[in-house]
């Protein structure tokens, strides 16, 4: 929560009874985002829940609009998804995280970006040609590139999506589902996509250190990962006790606030060149 009154975007929020007239001028804003320049990202490190290195981090986009101040994803990205405008603003993420792992990777860190693909620009038919292009330009090393995928996003037209996952993995990049173990009830898909990790959904941790009904889905989801070969990530690791309880069940990475909230670009530069020596 905001530490002082409320900032633009609440009050509007609040303001706004009309929940379609609040959607018009939301998409207004969106349609000039872009050329405003008024979109960023943020990158959350990704860490070895063994070593405690900085694997990776993923990249979260975030929107500061100009009057109505910080949007956040969770209301800007299905806005996007229905309107379409989420394939440019997609393509830019994508490109801007690729040229920021440059830089990084200049820094001295051999990191992989992690990047949430959007539903929508997964599914059409254009997908991996734009992202090829995105690649060739940036001339990005696509070993450290891990795509998120949601369960619900290659689910329909499974053979559809085999053949574009294994597309996908001939350009080098690494695959990982998010939000495991909140989309779809089948498991057979495990077999069939040539996934590399797993992300079990922050609903589950949160409760890990309480529950054991939650900690024995996690405990499950780990074990299952292991005997595929698949790693795993546990995302909204909040506290030590989490930590530790992953830790001894051998989860590969964490991921959550535990470690750090999302970074600009500069403030992880800094975390990075900083963190071996702690
Ligand atoms: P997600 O991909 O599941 O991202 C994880 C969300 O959990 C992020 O919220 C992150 O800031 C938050 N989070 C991480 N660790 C913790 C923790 O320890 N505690 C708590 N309470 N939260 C934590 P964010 O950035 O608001 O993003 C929300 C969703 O919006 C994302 O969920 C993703 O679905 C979508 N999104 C964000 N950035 C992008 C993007 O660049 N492209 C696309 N297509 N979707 C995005
Ligand atoms: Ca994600
Ligand atoms: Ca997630
Ligand atoms: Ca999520």
């Amino acid at each position: 929560a905001k530490s002082g009154g409320k900032n633009q975007y609440e009050l509007y929020h609040q303001d706004m009874h009309q929940n379609e007239t609040k959607q018009m001028i939301l998409e207004t804003y969106l349609r000039k985002a872009l050329e405003r320049n008024e979109l960023y990202l943020v990158y959350h490190p990704i860490v070895d829940t063994n070593t405690m290195e900085i694997v990776g981090v993923e990249a979260l986009v975030r929107w500061k609009q100009k009057t109505l101040g910080n949007i956040p994803p969770s209301e800007f990205i299905p806005l996007a998804e229905e309107t379409g405008l989420i394939v440019p603003l997609s393509e830019w993420i994508i490109q801007k995280a690729c040229e920021d792992l440059n830089s990084i990777h200049l820094n001295g860190s051999k990191i992989r970006m992690n990047i949430n693909v959007s539903s929508l620009h997964f599914s059409q038919d254009g997908f991996i040609k734009s992202l090829n292009e995105i690649f060739q330009k940036t001339n990005v090393s696509t070993r450290h590139i891990v795509l998120e995928l949601t369960e619900s996003m290659i689910m329909p037209n499974a053979l559809e999506t085999v053949d574009k996952l294994v597309k996908l993995k001939q350009l080098g990049i690494k695959l990982s589902i998010d939000d495991f173990g909140t989309g779809y009830s089948s498991l057979s898909y495990l077999r069939r996509f040539p996934l590399d990790t797993l992300k079990i959904d922050q609903s589950f941790i949160k409760g890990i250190a309480m529950y054991k009904e939650d900690s024995s889905i996690v405990e499950a989801i780990i074990m299952m990962a292991n005997r595929l070969n698949l790693k795993v990530v546990a995302e909204g690791v909040e506290n030590k006790k989490q930590y530790e309880l992953l830790k001894k069940e051998k989860c590969d990475y964490i991921q959550g606030y535990y470690i750090t909230k999302p970074l600009p670009k500069h403030q992880l530069l800094a975390l990075l060149q900083n963190w071996d020596e702690n």
